[in-house]
């Protein structure tokens, strides 16, 4: 009389039982690492069945009834599963479960995060982190996105700690054993990934009330350690600014009662859009503006603006299962450069987001590249997501989409997009359909579908042809890479062209097109405002007619573009390094900011190809190279100065003292790490990368002391990472046994090593250290942060290195991540043959 399970599969539970509402009792014993849990669910059954599948992991079920009886239940590891034999009929029952859990320290699930406090004691917090299925560690749960649910969450905590969850606090009732019973107020109907609970001894901000758009008002607080208040002053600001943007920008009243930002000692990823309970790693929330540099401050700012606007893109509307997760983060990582470039202008968000842009290409170029999204089955699949080609290049082809269409004509599309979608969950093509629904003249969907489903992107050619353009495309690829017949992909490319004082569009949705020219002995920009997520290539004739005296005439994008362009076209085998050289020699009268940060890039990349003296020799070009700059800059700070003009001081500094080998700039350097009272933030963030690279044990030791007591996460992450650039072999090492000693957070420890193993002169040394501790480091480490560890072997071309990490990788695979490693090794690769094909050319030209 029951029927089967409807489409049940591993990593699918059956739709036969559907959560309403959980009503859960939490209550963690701190220093005994461990939480007992109570839960009632209210399900629909929507088919008669004879058992009742949910997820849990990790934990111990003490008891299961079903609407009052008691059911006999098997925990499923394998599938990580709890499956109750019960018979139901369709209708409503109610599901009720006891268990206990351990709060571990692997930073997913609800953990233990930990601090000192002003005596040196450690002090635990309970916190969780559920994205993308540790939900389920934390209690029983249909743990999907599709299925939204209403959480009704009380935990009962010693009455000296703070608690609090995704609802603002509705009751408190103190118990006979003295602990408090906290309730929550019940959320909206959301999924499971974005539950959360954070207790400890911890404390809050008052409240900035924010207006809500249907009237009343949000309270936005942050939580954090004791003592660190001060420094929270920034992030509330942001905060109130991008709630009151979002809801003008949506058309939708921020969908939750109140709004929480927690800043944790500990975090695996950066920060977590938990509806009204967003949690974070310490730098990325707090800081002091009077001592961060405009670099520091804009992280916080950026990622304060990316979880908020996931509030609405993410938590009131969601993907239907985690295939999607890369739109999610697109979008969010769009809006947050949308809505940071409205909270500063003067930041020019817009412009800076071409090195963003210049990351994704740098990924996307390879052979391993993928398409943006792809089909995910087990959960596990998306893991590989998170990277530069959902955040950086999903955001990119948001922003070529939204300068095609029109700034206003996009945000209606998503506004339409919202509140059709309400409270419910969606698949990428939704989106494309609600844009394209109130812009119906674009083929928006066809445009996107060939983006996204499509791996790489394309190189534009443009030539001539009489008095009309030829525009060409082809896949973009670096050098040696054998793309086979997908080279030939054609994409549907929204070009902005310029020709003269003429600025229009086209759509070049062929492999080839020719357009008419107003002026056709003037200028011609292809990808005019670069927010096309292309490459160009012109002819000399065309390119020659955009450099030189033209070059003032262009904005810094296209100029940052052109920069970038040169470079790539270098690492791709179709320009010589050294014409790269002397290209970018021409822009020694460049003054902005983003356009000397590509120059860094290619100069940089330069660098890693030379050795000995010719090495020197490059050093010496760079120094006649940015000299100019920094003399017309200048060492002092104006009074009325804007922030990037500081931050391209503090470009200039670091290009001069570390890549060029200047020593003036290094005594200077020194003398502002040894008094940095009062030095603007960006000199004193300079010099500390300076003086590490040509830094003693002196140094070395106020490093390890900065870092120690530091009294901003910033001032100490400074501190830290720059004992990674030491150059000595002694150095470096003292910094690889300190990573994995204990003392650096094992959120940091990571990124630490993969520092040392872009060091000039002792990355391979570091590199041995990580391959010799690769189990410790597995074991240490949270899964996510392992492939980025090991970014920087890209950098390391020595063919003996190279044949070693390559077949290192072969045995040691990174199931997690298996996709970023890939690309790293094919980098790696790419980089030792650019080597190997310039290096001769290349130090006979500095020679001469
Ligand atoms: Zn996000």
């Amino acid at each position: 009389m029951t029927a089967a399970p409807q489409t049940e599969s591993d990593h699918r539970l059956p739709r036969t039982v559907i959560p309403a509402r959980y009503q859960l009792v939490l209550e963690p014993d701190l220093p005994g690492a461990s939480f007992t849990g109570m839960l009632d669910v209210d399900v629909d059954v929507t088919t008669a069945v004879d058992h009742v599948l949910l997820n849990a992991a990790e934990l111990e079920i003490t008891g299961a009834e079903v609407d009052g009886r008691p059911v006999p239940f098997t925990l499923q590891p394998a599938t990580e599963r709890v499956r109750l034999d019960v018979s139901l009929e369709p209708g409503p029952a109610r599901v009720h479960l006891e268990f206990t859990g351990t709060l571990n320290d692997k930073l997913r699930g609800w953990y233990r995060s930990t601090y000192r406090d002003e005596d040196g004691r450690e002090q635990v917090i309970a916190t969780s982190q559920m994205q993308t299925t540790d939900c389920r560690r934390a209690f029983p749960c249909w743990d999907e996105p599709d299925l939204k649910a209403v959480f009704d969450v009380t935990l009962v905590v010693e009455p000296h700690l703070l608690a609090i969850s995704n609802g603002a606090e509705v009751e408190r009732t103190e118990r006979p054993d003295g602990r408090h019973a906290v309730r929550f107020a019940p959320t909206m109907p959301m999924s499971t990934y974005l539950v959360a609970f954070v207790v400890g001894p911890l404390e809050a901000t008052e409240p900035v009330m924010v207006p809500k758009l249907d009237g009343g008002e949000i309270p936005l607080r942050i939580v954090h350690v004791p003592g660190k208040g001060r420094l929270t002053g920034f992030g509330l600001d942001v905060g109130a600014f991008a709630l009151e943007w979002y809801q003008r920008y949506y058309g939708i009243p921020y969908p939750t009662d109140k709004c929480d930002m927690v800043a944790l000692p500990d975090f695996a990823a950066g920060a977590m859009e938990n509806l009204g309970c967003i949690t974070y790693r310490e730098s990325l929330l707090l800081c002091d503006p009077a001592t961060s540099t405009q670099a520091e401050q804009q992280l916080v700012a950026d990622v304060v603006t990316h979880e908020l606007a996931h509030m609405w893109f993410g938590d009131l509307v969601t993907m239907r299962w985690w295939n999607g997760i890369w739109l999610n983060e697109a979008f969010a990582t769009f809006m947050e450069v949308a809505c940071c470039d409205a909270y500063r202008p003067d930041w020019k968000r817009w412009t800076t987001f071409s090195l963003e842009r210049t990351m994704a290409f740098d990924t996307d170029a390879l052979v391993s590249t993928r398409s943006v999204e792809f089909p995910v089955a087990a959960p596990d699949e998306c893991a590989g997501m998170f990277d530069v080609l959902t955040y950086q290049k999903g955001g990119a082809l948001l922003r070529m989409l939204e300068q095609y269409l029109g700034e206003e004509e996009f945000r209606r599309g998503i506004s339409h997009y919202l509140t059709v979608h309400e409270h419910g969950n969606t698949e990428t093509g939704d989106l494309w359909d609600a844009i394209e629904a109130v812009n119906p003249a674009t083929p928006v969907r066809r445009m996107m579908d060939s983006w996204i489903w499509q791996p790489g992107h394309p190189l534009v050619e443009a030539r001539l042809d009489g008095d009309r353009l030829h525009l060409r495309q082809q896949r973009f690829h670096v050098a040696g890479a054998d793309l086979g017949a997908d080279a030939a992909t054609v994409f549907v490319v929204p070009l902005h062209l310029r020709n003269g004082d003429v600025s229009w569009k086209v759509l070049l949705d062929a492999a080839e097109a020719t357009v008419a020219l107003p002026h056709p002995d003037e200028p011609v920009l292809v990808n005019a405002g670069g927010h096309g997520f292309v490459r160009v290539a012109y002819t000399d004739e065309l390119r020659a007619r955009l450099t030189g005296s033209a070059l003032s005439s262009l904005s810094i994008i296209d100029r940052y573009n052109l920069v970038d362009d040169a470079w790539n076209a270098v690492v791709a085998g179709r320009l010589a390094s050294t014409d790269f050289l002397s290209f970018v020699e021409g822009f020694a009268g460049e003054r902005d900011l983003a356009v000397w940060q590509a120059m860094g890039i290619g100069l940089r990349g330069v660098g890693r190809l030379l050795d000995g003296g010719a090495y020197e020799r490059f050093q010496e070009r760079v120094r006649d190279l940015v000299a100019p700059a920094m003399a017309d800059l200048g060492w002092e700070p104006a009074e009325d100065e804007d922030d990037l003009t500081g931050k391209l001081r503090g470009t200039l500094v670091g290009l001069l003292g570390a890549l060029g080998d200047d020593a003036d700039a290094q005594q200077r350097c020194r003398r502002i790490v040894e008094a940095p009272d009062g030095v603007d933030p960006e000199l004193v963030a300079a010099a500390i990368t300076v003086v590490a690279t040509v830094g003693d044990e002196a140094d070395y030791e106020r490093f390890l002391a900065t870092f120690r007591a530091a009294p901003t996460p910033q001032d100490q992450l400074r501190a830290l990472y720059a004992l990674a650039d030491f150059p000595t072999a002694e150095l470096v090492g003292r910094t690889l046994e300190l990573a994995l000693g204990g003392e650096v957070k094992t959120q940091n420890a990571p990124f630490l090593l993969g520092r040392c193993i872009a060091n000039r002169h002792h990355g391979r040394l570091a590199w041995d250290f990580v391959r010799r501790h690769w189990t410790q480091a597995n074991a240490a480490f949270p899964e996510n942060t392992i492939v980025r560890m090991i970014d920087p072997v890209r950098l390391l071309t020595d063919p003996d290195v190279v044949a070693d990490v390559q077949s290192f990788f072969a045995e040691h695979p990174i199931p997690q991540s298996a996709k970023t490693l890939d690309q790293v090794l094919e980098r790696q690769r790419v980089n030792a043959a650019l080597r190997a094909r310039e290096q001769e050319r290349l130090s006979a030209a500095m020679a001469g």
